[in-house]
């Protein structure tokens, strides 16, 4: 399965395990991975890399600079903002889905998730957008 040779996802998120497991499910499928555990080096990332990144997985809950920060910085940078971004949310936080759907996300992904889920959702943002 190789229909995305050319697309990069960031993933974003201070959990080891959620990024780990992310990373491979989305190797498996073809797609070129980027990874980091905060949103300072993610905004980083983004700088330099802004032109190869097709979306971003981003974890709303960070120490530091939050999902929310990277999210507003991608959607009101005219530079950043052909990047989709899918968050990664706790269930229980409504407030923040509906903030990060104002704020220009293209999508979530409720916590914990499978990666068959994961593969699909994000198949299918891109299917879509
Ligand atoms: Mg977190």
């Amino acid at each position: 399965m190789d229909k995305n040779p050319s697309k990069t996802i960031l993933v974003v998120d201070d959990e080891p395990d959620i990024v780990n497991l992310t990373d491979k499910i989305l190797k498996l499928a073809s797609y070129n991975t980027l990874t980091c555990n905060n949103g300072k080096e993610a905004l980083k990332i983004i700088e330099d890399r802004y032109s190869e990144i097709s979306l971003v997985l981003l974890d709303l809950m960070m120490p530091g600079v939050s999902g929310m920060e990277v999210l507003r910085t991608i959607k009101s940078n005219d530079m950043f903002k052909h990047i989709l971004v899918i968050l990664f949310t706790v269930k229980s936080f409504k407030e923040d889905i509906q903030k990060g759907k104002e704020m220009g996300a293209d999508g979530y992904i409720t916590k914990p998730f499978s990666g068959k889920q994961l593969l699909e959702y994000v198949n299918s943002v891109f299917e879509t957008h």
